[in-house]
């Protein structure tokens, strides 16, 4: 049986990407059905926001001040050259660490108080779109709509259909994290108050350390190069985080949280993010690297931009134009091309070494890596940005 006529908007995936297009589609009036395989809450890694996504989450009637970490800004830390670089989110870009469980659950619970209708525990198996309709399969029932939107995370239920993915080579290959409850000492204290993301550098890759409320320490390792070393998981892990100064300092005598979680090839890009009666958002519409915390930003950032542009095509019916996101789109590649060349150059080009160190001696610069770092993407005039799109190199 097909339920006909009762949704204009399907939405596949309710994590942020799905919740923030659900919202403002239900704000504009239209009749919109969130489906998600899961159940809230449930766990999801990334806990570091940007500063960008602030605008967003006004637009949703969110207050991200309560319950989550002020965020600092991002300190890059080559301990064995004894290097620290700091890049302060203050001013007008003020951001959060938070708890994705918590956040995530939120954003689905604030998507339904505005209209939205959301079925948990349903997932969606096939999509068949139309000129005139699209169908939506899932392992329940199936539904017609004026319009399907991808929002299912890494699944990428069009990109696998489509067989548009793309890996994007020469980022982190793999991610192993835990969880840490930290003691109370001036070491930790001085971390939770600054609130900072620290990227520590390491000879195969990278820690990221990010606190959270309550005293907890989200840790992760990813790794870009072949190990030389025979050691996997908890194994390599442990070897890594030994060779730390920091870690041991920020680590010692804290309680384990959680068991070793894992994380393999997560750069890529969905070369097909839209066509007849579909578009993809957030991971199903491509995911860079962890390094600069860009994934929960691009999520809603192209969730909002959707919503918009199809509200749009459905005010005036054109939401079957194959080319109603061409415009959007286009304005999205240079975000994400931007965000990716400089993750390219973090592994590639020494960026940290040659440039991000050096800031100190170049305000403007700093500046505007500030600005990316933020996700302040779309300004006119960022010559370290238009210098990346270019090809062109920076000196200091
Ligand atoms: C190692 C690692 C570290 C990261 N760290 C950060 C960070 O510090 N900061 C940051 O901003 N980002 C980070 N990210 C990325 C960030 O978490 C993601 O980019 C973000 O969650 C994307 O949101 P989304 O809504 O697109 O997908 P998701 O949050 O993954 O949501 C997708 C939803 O779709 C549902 N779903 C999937 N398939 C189906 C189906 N067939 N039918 C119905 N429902 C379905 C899932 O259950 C899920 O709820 C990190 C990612 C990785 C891999």
């Amino acid at each position: 049986m097909i339920k006909k006529g009762l949704y204009d908007v399907i939405i596949a995936g309710s994590g942020p990407a799905g919740s923030t297009a659900a919202t403002l589609l239900a704000q504009y009036g239209y009749r919109v059905l969130m489906l998600d395989k899961g159940k809230h809450p449930r766990f999801h890694i990334g806990e570091s926001m940007l500063p960008m996504t602030a605008p967003i989450m006004q637009r949703l009637k969110i207050d991200w001040t309560e319950n989550n970490l002020p965020k600092g800004g991002a300190a890059f830390i080559d301990e064995k050259q004894g290097r620290r670089s700091f890049f302060p989110f203050q001013g007008k870009y003020k951001t959060f660490q938070v708890d994705r469980s918590v956040f995530d659950k939120c954003l689905f619970e604030n998507a339904i108080k505005q209209g939205v209708i959301a079925h948990q525990q349903e997932k969606v198996v096939n999509i068949n779109c139309h000129d005139d309709k699209v169908i939506i399969d899932t392992d329940k029932i199936s539904y017609q709509a004026r319009y399907f939107i991808d929002a299912s995370g890494r699944n990428a239920i069009m990109g696998n259909k489509k067989k548009s993915i793309t890996k994007l080579k020469n980022l982190g290959k793999f991610a192993l994290y835990q969880h840490y409850q930290l003691n109370d000492n001036p070491i930790t204290a001085a971390l939770f108050s600054s609130g900072n993301i620290e990227i520590l550098l390491t000879e195969l890759g990278w820690f990221w350390c990010i606190p959270l409320t309550k005293k907890r320490l989200s840790v992760g390792l990813v790794i870009q190069k072949q190990p030389p070393i025979n050691l996997k998981g908890l194994n390599l892990f442990n070897h890594s985080l030994k060779a730390s100064p920091r870690l041991n300092e920020l680590l010692r005598n804290s309680k384990l949280l959680s068991n070793l979680k894992l994380e393999v090839d997560f750069s890529y890009l969905n070369k097909q993010r839209y066509g007849r009666r579909y578009a993809c958002c957030g991971d199903a519409a491509g995911f860079l690297d962890p390094v600069f915390s860009s994934g929960f930003f691009f999520a809603v950032k192209t969730a909002q931009m959707i919503a918009d542009q199809l509200h749009l095509g459905l005010k005036e019916n054109r939401e079957g134009d194959i080319n109603l996101h061409d415009a959007t789109d286009k304005l999205y590649q240079t975000g994400f091309q931007s965000m990716y060349l400089m993750i390219e150059r973090f592994y590639c080009s020494n960026l940290v070494e040659n440039l991000f160190f050096e800031a100190e001696r170049a305000p403007h610069i700093k500046e505007e890596i500030v600005a990316l770092l933020a996700g302040d993407l779309w300004t006119e005039n960022n010559s370290f940005q238009q210098g990346l799109l270019s090809g062109r190199s920076h000196k200091m």
